[in-house]
C-alpha cells in the first residue's frame, strides 16, 4: 500500500545554506547526496522558449536553460550538486555506461495548473523508484528526498519561464538519470557515477487525432521477451528499452502503435510499450472487473499512474458512480487465451495503457497471432472508465481538484 505522502501544500525544501558536501556524510565517512550544498551557475545565454505547436518543441530535443548534476565516487561519496547551464558532458570512451548499460532513469512531468501554479504528481514515488533501480544496477544509493529537492529546485528555477502561466494545462518532461562514468573498460561495479536532471519540451502523445481512434497494440512473439523472472523488468534501467526498439519498429511497420509484451508460452500480458496495461471486462459471474498484471514476480514496472488508477478504482468505483457500474480490482496474471475468450463471449468492456508519457491511452485493438481483437470504445475516442480515470487525474494534475497527490512547486522567478 501507499507510503505516507506529502500533503498538498509545501514550501520548497531549502537549498540554501553552505555545507561542505564532502564532510557531512554518514556512510562510513562518505558524503551523502545533499541538496543543500547545491552550487548554482546561471546561464549567461538564456534561450527562447519554442511555441508548443512548433516542430522544435515536439522534437524532444529541446531542454530548458539549466540542468542539475552531481558526481559520485567510491572513495569520496557524493560531491556537491551543481545547477548549471544545460549542455554536453565529457565522458571517456571507456566509460562503463557506454559499454555495459550501467544506467537508470526516471520520468515525470511538471504541470502548469489552471490556477497558475506549478505541480508535480507524487514525485516522492519516482525518487524512491530511482533508488530501487540504482540498487539493481549497482549504481550508488542516495536519500530519495535529496533527489526530490534537486528536482524541485530545477523546476522552481526553469519552470516559470519554460512553462509560463500563459500555458495552463500544459507540461514539461523531467528526466533524472544516473550513469556510471568510470573511465575503465573492466566489467565491474561502478566506482564513479554521475547523476543528472534535465527538463525536456515534450509533445502531448495522443492516439486519437487520426481517423481510427485508440492505441493499437501488437502482441510480442515468443522469441522477443521484454522481461523475465529474476530479471530487471521492475527497474527503470536503460537496458530494458534499447532491446525493445526492433519489436517496436516492426509493430509500427505493421500499422500498430506499441508492443503488448507477453511472457511465457501461455502468453501472460505484462505491459504495453513502456506503460502498464489495464483491461476491464465482465467476469463470468457478471461483475465488471479491472485487471492488470501483478507486481509480485518483479516482471513489470511499478508505475505511479498504475498505482493511482488502482487506488482511484478502489476508492471511487467500489460503488456505482457517475453513470459507471462498480468495478472490482484484480492484480493478477492475465493470459491472452482469456482475452480471446472474453472477446468471443462479448465480455470485453475496455482496455487502456497507463503511464506518465502516454498518460491514459485507450486501446482499440490488439493484434495477436495474425488476428485482431477489437476492444470497445463506448465514449467515441475512449471507454467510459478510461475517460473517468483520465478526468480525475487531469483534475489533480492541473489543480482543479485539491489532492494530496499533487506537489506544488514554489517558483523562484
Ligand atoms: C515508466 C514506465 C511505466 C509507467 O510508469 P509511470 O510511473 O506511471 O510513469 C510503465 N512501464 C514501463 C516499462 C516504464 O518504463
Amino acid at each position: 500500500m501507499l507510503q505516507a505522502e506529502e500533503s498538498h501544500t509545501h514550501t520548497n525544501p531549502s537549498t540554501s545554506g553552505i555545507q561542505n558536501g564532502m564532510a557531512n556524510g554518514t556512510d562510513g565517512g562518505l558524503a551523502e547526496l545533499d541538496a543543500s550544498s547545491l552550487q548554482t551557475t546561471f546561464t549567461p545565454s538564456p534561450r527562447k522558449v519554442p511555441d508548443t505547436d512548433s516542430p522544435e518543441f515536439k522534437s524532444q530535443k529541446v531542454c530548458t536553460d539549466h540542468m542539475i548534476t552531481a558526481s559520485w565516487s567510491q572513495s569520496r561519496g557524493w560531491a556537491s550538486p551543481e545547477l548549471k547551464p544545460y549542455g554536453p558532458f565529457q565522458i571517456m570512451p571507456t566509460s562503463s555506461v557506454l559499454h555495459y548499460a550501467t544506467e537508470c532513469f526516471e520520468g515525470l512531468k511538471l504541470y502548469r495548473g489552471h490556477d497558475g501554479r506549478l505541480r508535480l504528481f507524487r514525485p516522492k514515488l519516482n525518487c524512491q523508484r530511482m533508488l530501487r533501480s540504482a540498487t539493481r544496477i549497482a549504481l550508488p544509493t542516495f536519500p530519495p528526498e535529496e533527489l526530490l529537492k534537486l528536482i524541485v529546485k530545477l523546476c522552481a528555477v526553469d519552470g516559470p519561464k519554460w512553462l509560463p502561466k500563459s500555458r495552463p494545462g500544459s507540461f514539461l518532461y523531467i528526466r533524472p538519470a544516473l550513469i556510471a562514468d568510470d573511465p575503465a573498460i573492466g566489467v565491474a561495479k561502478p566506482q564513479q557515477a554521475l547523476l543528472f536532471i534535465i527538463i525536456v519540451c515534450f509533445p502531448s502523445l495522443n492516439f486519437n487525432q487520426r481517423p481510427q481512434p485508440g492505441m493499437k497494440l501488437f502482441a510480442s512473439r515468443d522469441d522477443m521477451v521484454r522481461a523475465w523472472p529474476g530479471g530487471f523488468g521492475y527497474a527503470k534501467l536503460g537496458a530494458n528499452y534499447g532491446p525493445t526498439l526492433a519489436a517496436q519498429a516492426e509493430a509500427r511497420q505493421r500499422g500498430y502503435d506499441q508492443v503488448l509484451w507477453l511472457l511465457g508460452k501461455d502468453g501472460a500480458i505484462t505491459e504495453a510499450g513502456a506503460s502498464n496495461f489495464f483491461l476491464i471486462w465482465k467476469t463470468k459471474d457478471g461483475r465488471n472487473e479491472l485487471v492488470t498484471a501483478p507486481l509480485e514476480d518483479n516482471i513489470i514496472l511499478d508505475g505511479i499512474t498504475r498505482r493511482s488508477v488502482i487506488e482511484l478504482a478502489s476508492t471511487r468505483l467500489a460503488k456505482a458512480s457517475e453513470n459507471l457500474d462498480p468495478l472490482t480490482v484484480s492484480e493478477r496474471k492475465i493470459y491472452m487465451s482469456e482475452v480471446v475468450e472474453a472477446a468471443r463471449e462479448d465480455r470485453l468492456i475496455e482496455a487502456f495503457a497507463a503511464g506518465t508519457a502516454f498518460f491514459i491511452a485507450p486501446v482499440s485493438k490488439i493484434g495477436f497471432r495474425d488476428n485482431d481483437i477489437d476492444i470497445p470504445m463506448q465514449a467515441l475516442d475512449s471507454g467510459h472508465y478510461a475517460k473517468a480515470f483520465e478526468t480525475w487525474l487531469t483534475d489533480i494534475l492541473y489543480g482543479r481538484e485539491n489532492n494530496p497527490w499533487s506537489y506544488v512547486v514554489n517558483e523562484e522567478n
